[in-house]
């Protein structure tokens, strides 16, 4: 199991407390004149996606290894087989968030997943033989400074995935998943190496992972439709698809890239 937001639990106040999410429906509201607001916003630890990070640094304006260098920080922990991005808080003395401003979130619209999710978690599992399905548990987060769960207003969980926009973030997020929480064989240290460093690019370079594929001889290799080719020449976020598929064909030897014969 991996939840997608990793919290810092060292801290008293910052403690958070995590319950199963039970029967349908959750009592909450977040809104810009609640006592607490924006002190969510500061010394997470904010696990990113490579769609989060897509979303984000086409915001940004900037290239995936401007945003990687400039808003993260990246950790290897065992036993991990894969780093971990995290977004990197601020060098001040709450440790706020770097798209935080009195006013709100300043990327709200492209904002990371787990942010979307929050006051609930969830956490995904890869189905054993079924990689493209994931079984998935959902929790409440309650911190103890968030006020939220006094307001009076209740919503299902459905209304809340939807509202909050994750449909289209789980779409590619539970790809990723089901890759970092594999534990089929990858071969031997010099093999592990390699491959983490084309999963790094895969997942969080997708300039270098798309010059990889089109200025190569890659397409003379594997059989990619014409079609396949234009939408992922076209969308970042099929490229990124593409990449996640090429994935599980280079890391595990999975059949869901074809080789030409
Ligand atoms: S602490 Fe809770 S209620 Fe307060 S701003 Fe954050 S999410 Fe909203
Ligand atoms: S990205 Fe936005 S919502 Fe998420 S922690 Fe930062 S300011 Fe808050």
């Amino acid at each position: 199991m991996l939840l997608l937001l990793l919290w810092d639990m060292t801290n008293e106040q910052n403690e958070k407390i995590f319950s199963k999410f039970e029967g349908d429906s959750f009592k909450f509201r977040c809104h810009k004149d609640i006592s607490c607001f924006n002190e969510c916003c500061a010394k997470l630890k904010l696990v990113l996606t490579p769609y989060d990070v897509l979303r984000l640094k086409n915001r940004l304006g900037l290239s995936s290894e401007e945003f990687i260098d400039k808003y993260t920080e990246t950790t290897f922990e065992k036993p991990r087989r894969f780093p971990i991005v995290l977004l990197k808080m601020a060098d001040n003395e709450k440790q706020s968030c770097p798209f935080v401003s009195p006013e709100g979130c300043t990327i709200y619209a492209d904002r990371p997943g787990a942010c979307r999710i929050y006051p609930l978690g969830r956490a995904t599992k890869a189905i054993t033989g079924n990689d493209n399905t994931v079984e998935e548990e959902f929790f409440v987060v309650k911190e103890k400074h968030c006020r939220g769960f006094e307001e009076e207003k209740t919503r299902s969980k459905a209304e809340w995935m939807q509202g909050e926009g994750l449909e289209e973030y789980n779409e590619v997020n539970d790809k990723w998943l089901s890759i970092i929480t594999s534990n089929k064989g990858m071969g031997d240290e010099s093999a592990i190496l390699k491959k983490t460093q084309m999963y790094f690019m895969a997942c969080y370079n997708l300039e270098k992972f798309k010059a990889f594929i089109f200025k190569s001889s890659f397409f003379g290799h594997f059989d990619v439709s014409d079609d396949e080719k234009e939408q992922i020449a076209q969308s970042e976020k099929a490229l990124l698809l593409f990449a996640l598929n090429w994935l599980r064909f280079s890391l595990f030897g999975e059949q869901t890239i074809r080789i030409k014969c």
